[in-house]
């Protein structure tokens, strides 16, 4: 009788949920997926939650709900705090789990470059709790405005650092909510009067597209009434105020929100694994997603620096981290049977990125798209890639319904816990 063998994956973000499918397939392998969260995210389209355009409900779907038909895959809601390579066996918090093959996809979290007490002045946006929390404070923000006319000035003043993709995407959506969307439901200030400002450090927005393409977000940005400040790279934040290095010297601005949106590290777990990392904490793996000591652990997406052929390092987006998830599982089954692997190659099939209703840049097997025909391929491309039927029509009315009426439907206050009801769920959950 054929050994069953049995593969873990931790995380089932874009590259664990590919994996997990492909190998699936395979009866004779039992599959645990383990993820500290009950949800996989659809992270691209977070900044549309912080925009209250979107319900978190949209963006996430339960992932035993996703795995109910698959027999041999048992889901585990735990978070994995070290890998005992030796002994072949990942350890949680009060238990351990062998492994025959093992495939790291934990994803990554917000990186502040070193200076970890930016934190505490800025909002990061990776997680769904991320994206509610900013939701609230801008949405607060115009409530305070409405009661404190005079001071609506400097609260309703947003800054936001990192002019990639969701540094743009959020600048664009918060204009459009700020200057058009939500103006008329307000008596006593005039919420077009709200200053966005979006801050890169390098000469472009999103610098990993060709450049004609960040010149015209750029353009249609300011169009928007954002200020977008490119060569100035932030020195030091404080409360509400962020200090610049700028082309024309030292500069200090103020805002009611910080959001930071200009960097990711690999997840903590890392920290413990001992082998080598890069600057971003990032597992450095080799041409098979591997380990050349350890060829039974694979290693995917945001958490991993895979340098291709020419020693480029790949870009931390869901097209690789799925395409790894793929390999990963083909390469496991083909170890199994005792096949010869050929190392991972990533086939990119372009970018794009939204500017606002109507408008977006792609750029599509080296094609360039604009304006509204670019904005109905990335609407098209969002649709195709969500998880979950459900999901996928539901966002597709609320679009149409906000295309049609001018509104972001999800403006609701949830107030999220203080530190206090913080600590005492923790302890709820811990008994
Ligand atoms: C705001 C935002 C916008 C983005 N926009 C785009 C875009 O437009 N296009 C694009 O291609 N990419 C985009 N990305 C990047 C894309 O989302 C990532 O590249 C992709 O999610 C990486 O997939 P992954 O499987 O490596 O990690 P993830 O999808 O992050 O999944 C990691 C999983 O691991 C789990 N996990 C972490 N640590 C542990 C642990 N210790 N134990 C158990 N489970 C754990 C997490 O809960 C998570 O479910 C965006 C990202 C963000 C944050």
């Amino acid at each position: 009788m054929k050994e069953t063998k049995h593969v873990v994956i931790i995380g089932a973000g874009f590259g664990g949920l590919q994996a997990v499918k492909k190998l699936a397939k395979d009866k004779s392998i039992r599959i645990t997926l383990i993820d500290r969260s009950n949800h996989h995210l659809f992270q691209p389209l977070l900044y549309q939650v912080a925009s209250a355009v979107l319900s978190p409900a949209d963006i996430a779907i339960p992932i035993r709900s996703l795995m109910h038909k698959k027999k041999n895959v048992t889901v585990l809601m735990d978070t994995v705090t070290e890998i005992d390579k030796e002994n072949k066996q990942i350890i949680l918090d009060d238990k351990r789990i062998s492994y025959d093959y093992l495939i790291l996809a934990a994803g990554a979290k917000t990186g502040y470059f070193g200076h970890n007490d930016w934190m505490k002045y800025t909002l990061g946006l990776k997680t769904l709790f991320d994206a509610l929390r900013i939701r609230n404070l801008i949405l607060k923000s115009f409530e305070k405005a409405e009661n404190h006319p005079e001071s609506a000035k400097e609260l309703m003043k947003y800054i936001i650092i990192g002019g990639g993709p969701t540094g743009v995407e959020l600048a664009g959506s918060l204009a459009e909510l700020s200057h058009s969307i939500i103006n008329n439901d307000f008596r006593n200030i005039d919420t077009r009067k709200s200053e966005i400002i979006l801050i890169e450090g390098g000469a472009d927005l999103i610098p990993s597209f060709n450049r004609e393409l960040s010149i015209y977000a750029k353009k249609k940005l300011e169009k928007r009434n954002v200020r977008v400040m490119l060569n100035s790279r932030v020195m030091n934040i404080e409360d509400n105020k962020v200090f610049l290095k700028t082309s024309e010297g030292e500069k200090t601005l103020t805002a009611n929100i910080i959001i930071w949106a200009a960097g990711v590290e690999a997840v903590n777990l890392n920290n413990t694994f001992g082998l080598p990392e890069d600057k971003q904490k990032r597992l450095i793996v080799n041409r098979y997603c591997s380990f050349d000591e350890y060829p039974e652990i694979y290693a995917i997406g945001d958490s991993v620096n895979f340098r291709d052929e020419d020693g480029k390092s790949l870009p931390g987006v869901s097209a690789v981290a799925m395409q790894q998830g793929r390999y990963a599982a083909s390469a496991i089954r083909d170890l199994i049977k005792g096949k010869e692997l050929k190392p991972f190659k990533y086939t990119d099939k372009g970018s794009m990125a939204t500017i606002g209703r109507k408008d977006a840049v792609a750029d599509i097997f080296g094609i360039k798209f604009t304006g509204f025909i670019g904005w109905l391929m990335w609407l098209g491309l969002h649709l195709f890639y969500q998880v979950g039927f459900k999901n996928k029509v539901s966002i597709l009315i609320t679009w149409m319904w906000s295309y049609l009426t001018f509104g972001a439907s999800a403006r609701l206050i949830q107030d999220t816990p203080g530190k206090e009801e913080l600590e005492s769920m923790l302890y709820s959950l811990k008994k």
